[in-house]
């Protein structure tokens, strides 16, 4: 899957090329990343990304031209290497739908996405009129820009690529996976048996798998009903 994100703080993605599962997976070449500038496609002399709102206000607009320039670009270069672009464009937003494990299992499945991130009071209308096809939100809160959103959204899209979890199970078996029937997950143990004088629950030492499957189910409907009881609601 290649992504394609245009951001006027490329720097911020660093993190996400450089760390944890989702390096590896570049290292693989599992995913590619793009990050894209758009003050580079901005007018000379001041390369400005950015006015004053019509009909007044705080703050300022991302301007649409070097926004579209950005994704005209984006476009050429991957009819470089593919015949046909039917990528979805996204853009973040606290408008937007709320993102979650079952819009991101779709995406992975997609040939590539194309990331807008907003700044300052975010974008021009007109522009996402025009190139739009996905606003995503990752929850009712105000971010400085889409730069974090995207990190968070393409992190948990590259865990369902496969090859990328060392076991494919991993995912099903995680919060609101296919695995725990959309759940919360059970709780986790490791060594040492007893620390700071409380033991590990007696049934995950006792080796019957049967039991201990059993148990975590229970654990798993234990939590989701005491947290989040909307998720038992679903099904
Ligand atoms: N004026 C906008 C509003 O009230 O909806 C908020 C703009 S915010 C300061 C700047 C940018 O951060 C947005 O254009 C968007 O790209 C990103 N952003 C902020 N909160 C977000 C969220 N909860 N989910 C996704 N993106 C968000």
């Amino acid at each position: 899957m290649r992504i394609d994100v245009i951001s006027i703080f490329p720097e911020i993605f660093d993190s996400i090329k450089s760390y944890g599962i989702t390096a590896k997976a570049l290292n693989k070449s599992l995913w590619m990343l793009n990050i894209w500038n758009p003050r580079l496609f901005a007018k000379y002399p001041n390369y400005r990304v950015d006015d004053r709102p019509y009909g007044g206000g705080p703050g300022m607009v991302m301007l649409a031209e070097p926004l579209e320039k950005t994704i005209e670009a984006i476009k050429k270069d991957r009819l470089c290497y593919e015949k046909k672009i039917d990528i979805p464009i996204i853009y973040l937003t606290p408008a937007g739908k709320t993102f979650n494990n079952t819009i991101a299992n779709d995406l992975s499945t997609k040939d590539g996405l194309i990331i807008i991130c907003g700044r300052y009071e975010g974008i021009d209308q007109r522009l996402i009129d025009k190139y739009v096809n996905l606003e995503l939100s990752i929850g009712d809160f105000i971010l400085s820009g889409g730069e974090i959103a995207a990190i968070a959204i393409i992190d948990s899209i590259i865990r369902f690529l496969p090859g990328v979890l060392n076991d494919k199970e991993s995912a099903l078996q995680d919060s609101f996976g296919a695995k725990i029937s959309g759940l919360l997950d059970t709780p986790h143990y490791t060594r040492p048996r007893i620390y700071n004088g409380i033991n590990v629950p007696d049934i995950l030492l006792n080796g019957n798998h049967k039991d201990i499957s059993q148990w975590r189910k229970m654990q798993s409907i234990k939590i989701t009903k005491k947290r989040r009881p909307d998720l038992l609601l679903k099904k």
